[in-house]
């Protein structure tokens, strides 16, 4: 199966008002809760896909029910480690206008005790998986090298580990060598310090990552596709047109992609062609980390993969 790791878990609340503007009163039009964080929103399309999946991390209070209940609603199998706090919520103010406002927890307070729990549950968890998603950021009390020691127990049995995170979490994930790594340009450019203007520097920075030993690195570039290197090849990946309406999670729903195609031994240009599109799919969507499949099947004829030498 594949198991997605999400330590800072949320509900993502939505909110559609009518001009958004600080100290006024909104009456929301609409609103939308919905079980998020990245972990969750990959858990979220592996599953449309069908694939096997299960989701771990830590979950709290109300809303730690609230996710739990949602994904027994989903079917989608699970097992997080009970925390005294809150799970989080991040809440996303839609205005006319289209301008998203968001605020974001910074999330509840891990205890050791919690986190020992995690780590048994993880180590259990790897023996029955094959690919490992690991997505997100920390919430307190967790060591900022945490990500580091989970690829680290992964790569020592023989796991496949996708990570997706920014900041320091990246810094630390990316010393234990996952077979993978998604930034966007922004959490690249974070991650080495430098600000990467052309495709020249964007790939010499993803060449850092691959002598590094990274299999592969995919720089996620939004509505511009992405850049993606293996040891041996660099393509520029060209997206066609869509209409997009909420772009949030369209990493995740890559991450996605590329762990069902791994789990279906696609080919390389198919993996990449399947998770592009779920990337793409999901930004069509007004529902984040949700893709239609007849979008998938259509944009993955659309994608373009084009060798870039330097
Ligand atoms: P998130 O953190 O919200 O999951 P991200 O910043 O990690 O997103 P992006 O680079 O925004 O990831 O998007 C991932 C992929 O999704 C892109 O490479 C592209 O294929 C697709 N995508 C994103 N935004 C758009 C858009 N506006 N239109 C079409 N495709 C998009």
């Amino acid at each position: 199966m594949i198991l997605t790791v999400t330590l800072n878990p949320s509900i993502d609340r939505r909110y559609s008002v009518h001009g958004f503007d600080k100290g006024k009163i909104h009456r929301a039009k609409e609103f939308q809760y919905t079980p998020g964080g990245k972990g969750l929103n990959v858990t979220k399309v592996i599953n449309i896909f069908g694939e096997e999946v299960f989701a771990t991390g830590f979950l709290g209070g109300k809303s730690g029910e609230y996710i739990h209940d949602r994904f027994v609603d989903m079917g989608i199998m699970h097992e997080f480690i009970q925390i005294k706090e809150e799970t989080r919520s991040c809440l996303a103010i839609i205005s006319d206008d289209g301008i998203q406002t968001e605020i974001l927890e910074e999330g509840p307070r891990i205890t050791r005790e919690e986190l020992i729990k995690f780590y048994e549950l993880y180590t259990y968890l790897i023996n029955k998986s094959e690919i490992i998603c690991i997505s997100g950021s920390l919430p307190l009390g967790v060591p900022k090298d945490i990500y580091r020691d989970l690829i680290a127990i992964a790569n020592r049995n023989n796991k496949i580990v996708i990570l997706d995170t920014s900041g320091e979490a990246l810094k630390y994930g990316i010393d234990a060598i996952p077979y993978m790594v998604k930034p966007n340009k922004e959490e690249l450019e974070n991650l080495l310090g430098i600000r990467l203007q052309t495709q020249g520097e964007i790939v010499k920075a993803g060449n850092y990552l691959i002598e590094k030993g990274i299999k592969i690195v995919i720089i996620s570039l939004g509505n511009e596709g992405a850049i993606v290197l293996s040891e041996d090849q660099v393509y520029r990946i060209n997206i066609p047109e869509v209409e997009a309406i909420n772009p949030v999670g369209s990493g995740d729903s890559m991450v996605a992609g590329f762990a069902v195609a791994m789990k279906r031994n696609y080919d390389y240009d198919m993996m990449l062609k399947l998770g592009v599109a779920c990337g793409i799919a999901n930004a069509m969507e007004a529902e984040t980390g949700k893709v239609e499949m007849n979008n998938v099947k259509r944009l993955m004829g659309e994608i373009k993969l084009s060798s870039i030498y330097y």
